[in-house]
């Protein structure tokens, strides 16, 4: 026996895009149920520190387009990208409208041509707007916490109509909803050091896979250049505000690389570093030129602290961490995923806008503009949902003590640098794990790991060129012709685009 409950729209996720879909939903007349496997404020959203790359007002829109575009290296949509930029003026105006309080200074941060990322509470801006988002949500639609989602729900004529979620004991519950949108962020646990926190696990990259969706460009992974050696970040804005990167001799080194020195976009900064250390044998920060550093980025002075390093008398060693997922579900404009009934935004979802490499902040934008966009066109297409007389489904998994083993092959064979040679033996080993069924959450997210592994490495295959954040050694030059990687259970293709 399982409980069953029914709603109109069901969110999967409670970071940003999740959170602030639900509020623009819950003004619609129609029921919403927010789910999450973690607590309400979670996700990588509570982690953000750089802030939100607003265009700085209407006038700054071509630029801030200019600057999205020139980082994506031919894979951003023009025309989702304009979207986005434009109609997230709407919702600046709205939170401010709400009562949400940014910081009076822009920002400047990596690949940015000028300041204008919005800070709120100085370098903890992600855990202020949750938040404040949650604030508004009390009471306004129904919120499930500690309920890990496992499966996806199909009527007969395949379209998604609710999900099979663990309750906190473990109970199988039975959500029946007309639509879905899942929300459930990125993948940075694939690999062992990562800026993301134990709940990205790219459950949402499998659940919508296995409901038959398409999955794009998931083979392109962020990695952040900056950041300590446990995976704490140190925000771009630190180099924004003056910090510079410099090599075990002591040499400043950006330049070399990039005339835009520290501020490059960061798979640039990411490779000059990896370089750098082959070459000296380590990369530092020297935190010491910013401003009042334990008061402007409180949380990064804190890392620094807690790892017993004192970035105001000496530089600290840093090194590139898994950081954001570029690809994911395939979506249009509206958050339509390739099913009917299944919605998808911010990170689990591939819009088009981030493309080979996202510009820093650019992502809280995604989210709030794409969660709003997906649950708004959720509830206006709204339909009864099918017939469904579905079983519970068998829910898969994979000892926890395997996690390492997974993320140690991905980061040998799928990290800043790659090589067709490693990427094939990478895939070799992974398909040496066995699953088994299991009611425990944590073997599921094992599980997920593996197979957006599988999918991250057989992207990476495909995808002979270096492009963004994708460097192939073998390969290491962009193809003339700009194609997408699309995955499906059982298909890959490339997909030319831009001509
Ligand atoms: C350290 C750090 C700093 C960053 N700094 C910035 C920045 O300054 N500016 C910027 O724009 N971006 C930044 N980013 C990126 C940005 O924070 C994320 O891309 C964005 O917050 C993702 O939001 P989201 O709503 O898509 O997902 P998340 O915030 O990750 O939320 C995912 C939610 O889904 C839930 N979930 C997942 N799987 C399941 C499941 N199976 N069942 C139920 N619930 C599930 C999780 O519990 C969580 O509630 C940063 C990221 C990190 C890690």
């Amino acid at each position: 026996m399982f409980e069953e409950i029914e709603t109109d729209l069901l969110i999967i996720g409670s970071g940003v895009a999740g959170a602030y879909g639900a509020l623009l939903a819950s003004s619609m007349g129609a029921r919403v149920m927010l789910v999450t496997k973690t607590e309400l404020v979670s996700g990588s959203t509570q982690w953000a520190q750089g802030g939100i790359a607003f265009p700085d007002g209407r006038d700054d829109i071509p630029s801030h387009l200019e600057d999205t575009l020139r980082a994506g290296r031919g894979l951003s949509d023009p025309t989702v990208t304009r979207e986005i930029l434009g109609e997230s003026l709407e919702h600046l105006a709205l939170l401010k409208e709400l009562g949400m309080d940014f910081d009076p200074e822009l920002a400047l941060e990596g690949g940015h041509s000028r300041p204008r990322v919005k800070h709120i509470g100085g370098d903890r801006s992600g855990l202020f707007l949750l938040k404040f988002l949650h604030s508004k949500l009390i009471g306004r639609i129904t919120s499930l916490e500690r309920h890990f989602v496992v499966g996806l729900r199909a009527a007969e004529d395949e379209s998604v109509m609710g999900a099979w979620a663990f309750g906190p004991n473990q109970e199988l519950i039975k959500i029946t909803a007309a639509s879905v949108v899942l929300a459930t962020g990125g993948s940075g646990q694939l690999f062992s050091v990562t800026t993301n926190p134990p709940e990205a696990t790219g459950d949402g990259i499998v659940l919508a896979l296995k409901a038959g969706a398409t999955i794009r460009n998931i083979e392109l992974a962020q990695f952040h250049p900056t950041a300590l050696m446990d995976g704490s970040l140190i925000s771009e804005a630190c180099r924004g505000e003056g910090a510079i990167l410099l090599n075990k001799n002591g040499e400043r080194f950006m330049t070399r690389y990039d005339p835009l020195g520290e501020l490059a976009p960061r798979d640039v900064v990411a490779r000059a570093v990896i370089n750098e250390e082959r070459s000296s044998g380590g990369v530092f920060l020297d935190l010491r030129p910013v401003g009042d550093l334990a008061n402007s980025f409180p949380t990064v002075y804190a890392s620094c602290v807690d790892l017993g390093l004192n970035p105001l008398s000496s530089p600290v060693p840093i090194s590139p961490a898994a950081h954001y997922q570029m690809g994911g579900v395939s979506t249009d404009s509206h958050g339509r995923t390739t099913v009917a009934g299944l919605f998808a935004a911010g990170e689990v979802a591939s819009t088009g806008l981030h493309g080979a490499n996202r510009l820093a902040s650019n992502s809280l934008l995604e989210g709030l503009v794409m969660g709003a966009r997906a649950a708004r066109t959720a509830l206006k297409e709204l339909e009864v949902p099918g017939h469904c007389d579905d079983a519970p489904p068998f829910v898969g998994g994979l000892d926890l003590y395997l996690r390492p083993q997974i993320q140690q092959i991905m980061t040998s064979c799928a990290s800043v640098l790659r090589n067709g040679v490693e990427i094939q033996d990478g895939r070799r080993r992974l398909n040496l794990f066995e699953s088994f069924e299991t009611s425990l959450p944590s073997e599921v997210e094992t599980l997920n790991l593996l197979e957006v592994g599988k999918l991250v490495l057989s992207g990476a295959l495909a995808r002979q060129e270096s492009r963004g954040a994708h460097y192939r050694e073998d390969f290491d030059h962009l193809s003339s012709i700009a194609f997408h990687v699309d995955q499906t259970k059982d298909s890959i293709s490339l997909v030319p685009f831009g001509i």
